[in-house]
């Protein structure tokens, strides 16, 4: 079995996250739920974000409505240009991504963004067929992503399902400029929803029609890119950049990719080295990683310089994060469709269409990838284990309390009060059902990190047993010490080992 069935397995057993709506058979694909232990791993990525990156780079985190009028995406270019070129099987119907097609047929780089005919020659000349039927496909045509939908009883309007959660911070950014008293450079960030019309999800998180993005859009003066108050924390920080013209990942220095110009300045070579920093302290490794330049026939219509964040993955590399230099392309397209006035005005009143620089993660493939990353199947003696070693600060439940015993009345009820005492501090759960392997198992296989067991010396001695989940060795700890210590383990002040 592959790791990512594993995944997937593991997360349809214990509900980490499954088909929306899936009692019904007329559900679509690329819609996803998570359950309980899903939606506090998903939660807690969203917080670890939020610290690291929304909170220490001081940004404005909003959160604005999933569905914009028409005119949005007329100024923001989505309607006329966020397309998939497809072809039709003339004998079964079915509708095909060509350049997917194309590129799983020839097995070539097939460039995005080519013009519907160009596809069209392509299929002719490698004469390809229906993948499903081998029929004839017809010409190539465009077809746009996004999800129409329409508001209003009397007088209708159409709206759409923003395709990126960052049109919304574009047109809150003169209102964040003039109530927030904001000063360039400055962030707006947003997690959120998103909605494209893909032909064929599949892969589940990692290909869907609904999903989340968490998303940051630092606002700059181009003249003052490389004016970066805090660069010199980063500036020997190296990133795993596989440039353009590349074979490998090259470890790189954030200061030398400024200064060899791979980067446009201080200020991308900052929010790359950072990026990469943030998901480090997801648990991923930086050998695991790498910035992947994308050529002028592959980057998104409205950007100068793109920079697709991957990670390495049994499905291979995947990508993570668009990083995007949009310049001054979406205040200019809202200023000219709202005919406001939407520039910056600075302390001397002098105004400016600020440049952006966009790092835009994909919180669901996030997710995927972080579970991959701390999947891990181990024999122990006879048995065979299955642990997410997730980083304390994402994993579902911190500690697990159980009695040694369930049938023991006095056991059950101290385990308890020790629950309760945990419990509101901490993300805590009470197991006593199945013996006390099958309960340690249950909470490995989900992450929690540490399982407190109450057993007849616990009221004598006033202390339990701690059970560590990478290591699954068990030391004696006093019960007035629980608190503080699962704290600064859970802080990294103190680890398992040196207890
Ligand atoms: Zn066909």
């Amino acid at each position: 079995m592959s790791k990512y069935e594993d995944i997937v397995n593991l997360a349809l057993r214990r509900s980490l996250f499954y088909p929306a709506s899936e009692i019904y058979n007329d559900a679509p694909a690329g819609f996803y739920d998570f359950g309980p232990y899903g939606a506090a791993i998903r939660r807690k990525i969203i917080d670890v974000w939020r610290r690291e990156f929304v909170q220490k780079e001081s940004m404005l985190e909003i959160y604005g409505a999933q569905t914009m009028p028409e005119s949005v995406f007329n100024s923001s270019g989505h309607l006329k240009d966020f397309n998939d070129v497809i072809t039709t099987c003339k004998k079964c119907n079915s509708i095909h991504r060509a350049d997917q097609l194309i590129a799983e047929a020839t097995k070539e780089h097939v460039a995005e963004g080519m013009l519907p005919e160009a596809y069209t020659d392509e299929i002719k000349k490698h004469r390809l067929k229906c993948p499903k039927c081998k029929g004839e496909l017809s010409d190539v045509k465009k077809m746009n992503m996004m999800i129409q939908a329409v508001v209003g009883i009397g007088e209708k309007k159409s709206v759409y399902m923003r395709p990126e959660a960052c049109q919304t911070i574009f047109t809150n950014f003169s209102r964040m400029a003039k109530t927030m008293r904001m000063k360039l450079p400055k962030g707006i960030a947003q997690v959120g929803r998103a909605f494209r019309n893909e032909i064929s999800p599949r892969q589940t998180l990692l290909r869907q029609v609904e999903f989340s993005q968490m998303e940051s859009e630092v606002f700059f003066d181009p003249a003052r890119i490389n004016e970066v108050e805090n660069f010199d924390d980063v500036k020997s920080y190296k990133v795993m950049i596989l440039k353009d013209d590349g074979k490998k990942v090259e470890a790189i220095k954030a200061s030398d990719l400024v200064s060899k110009k791979i980067v446009s300045g201080n200020l991308v070579a900052y929010y790359l080295a950072r990026t990469q920093q943030l998901f480090e302290s997801l648990g991923i490794p930086a050998k695991a990683m790498r910035f992947r330049e994308v050529s002028n026939d592959d980057k998104p219509f409205y950007s100068k310089e793109t920079w697709d964040f991957e990670v390495e993955t049994s499905v291979g590399w995947l990508e993570l994060i668009a990083n995007n230099y949009r310049t001054d392309y979406d205040i200019k397209g809202h200023m000219k469709g709202s005919k406001q006035d939407l520039r910056y005005v600075d302390d001397q009143g002098n105004k400016l269409v600020p440049h952006v620089w966009e790092t835009s993660i994909g919180l669901d493939r996030t997710f995927y990838t972080v579970l991959e990353h701390s999947f891990k199947k181990e024999k122990r003696g006879k048995e065979e284990r299955t642990v997410l070693s997730l980083p304390p600060k994402i994993a579902p439940l911190l500690v697990s309390v159980f009695p040694l015993l369930s049938n023991k009345p006095e056991l059950v009820e101290h385990a308890k009060e020790i629950y309760n005492d945990l419990k509101s501090c901490y993300e805590s759960a009470f197991d006593a059902a199945g013996s006390i392997g099958k309960r340690y198992a249950r909470m490995d296989e989900i992450g929690c990190p540490w399982c407190i067991t109450v057993d007849f010396d616990s009221a004598k001695n006033k202390d339990v047993t701690l059970r560590d989940r990478d290591s699954g060795e068990q030391k004696r700890v006093k019960i007035a010490e629980l608190r503080q210590l699962i704290f600064e383990m859970y802080a990294g002040i103190k680890t398992f080992k040196k207890l």
